[in-house]
């Protein structure tokens, strides 16, 4: 077991701290986070869609009565974590540089489009995201960026934000809160569900991992699944080494990427939801080992893991 605590919903981590986690599992199925101090909270993320937003919001309401969010911290650019902004558009919106180059690539307008695609690419799409409803969302983008880390002081609560990537995405922060000895990761963590390399490269990520193994935390609130410990952050550096082991011995014998995917036998990472990202993980493997590859765009990593969700069904 690595969770702490199953429970979904609002959850009171001590010193101010609360996760909010998502009361189902699957893609696009995000947690996010409050912390409170004087007067002034900070929240990390909106989620993927404005009725989950404002449900969460709204549970959120008699923490936020006494302590307005006052900042927003966007772990990343990927829409399950940002998609929510625009009911939180009051507060200053904070960011890496490199989320918000992801937020630009890829927002509700592109997610749509993909799921209006007359292939396994948009059926698998349309699959893992139809319960979501992406109308009414309006981009808002952050604005504060930053680089590299940066302190912010929530109602005089210390509040240290990192910037880890690229590895998931092309910028990863954690938020650490030092004296809650509490971690929320975004989706450099996730728990009990396969970790997906969008960017890379691998040691950008295992490094990542390293830093929060090292780091004066002991609760953990992942991207998605429940709140856990420093074994969940272990879990998936170990799955993270296991599949760039994998993925390098393939390419190196001259397999292709998408055979090399069929090819990889999981082990005991098989256990893990959202097996078919392995699709993606060995084409950024592949791509890191030959530059020249050619990138693929949305439709074609979904497709990859459309075909890896056919081979197994
Ligand atoms: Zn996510």
């Amino acid at each position: 077991m690595t969770s702490v605590t199953s429970r979904t919903g609002r959850i009171a981590l001590g010193g101010g701290c609360h996760a909010w986690i998502a009361g189902d599992t699957g893609w696009g199925m995000s947690n996010a986070g409050l912390i409170t101090g004087r007067r002034a909270s900070l929240l990390v993320d909106t989620l993927y869609d404005l009725p989950l937003t404002r449900a969460m919001l709204d549970a959120l309401a008699p923490l936020t009565g006494a302590a307005p969010i006052a900042t927003v911290v966007n772990t990343h650019g990927n829409g399950d974590h940002w998609f929510g902004n625009q009911l939180v558009a009051h507060a200053e919106i904070v960011a890496a540089r490199g989320s918000v180059t992801d937020m630009r690539q890829v927002g509700p307008a592109e997610t749509r489009a993909l799921s209006g695609l007359d292939t396994p690419a948009g059926t698998f799409a349309r699959r893992i995201f139809g319960r979501f409803d992406h109308t009414g969302i309006e981009p808002v983008l952050p604005s504060r960026l930053f680089d590299g880390e940066c302190v912010l002081d929530v109602g005089g609560t210390e509040v240290r934000l990192v910037d880890v990537g690229p590895a998931h995405s092309a910028g990863d922060t954690i938020v650490h809160v030092p004296r809650a000895r509490v971690v929320y990761t975004g989706d450099i963590v996730f728990a009990g569900a396969t970790p997906i390399v969008w960017h890379g490269p691998f040691a950008r990520w295992l490094a990542a991992c390293d830093l929060l193994l090292g780091l004066d935390a002991d609760t953990v609130v992942p991207g998605h699944g429940p709140v856990t410990t420093k074994r969940a952050v272990r879990e998936i550096r170990d799955y993270l080494a296991f599949v760039h082991e994998q993925a390098s011995a393939r390419f190196t014998a001259g397999m292709p990427a998408q055979d090399a995917a069929r090819d990889i036998r999981l082990g005991r990472f098989a256990a893990l939801d959202e097996s078919e990202r392995l699709g993606v993980n060995v084409h950024t493997v592949y791509r890191e080992l030959d530059p020249t590859l050619p990138a693929l765009d949305g439709p074609g990593l979904f497709g990859r893991m459309a075909d890896l969700c056919h081979a197994a069904g």
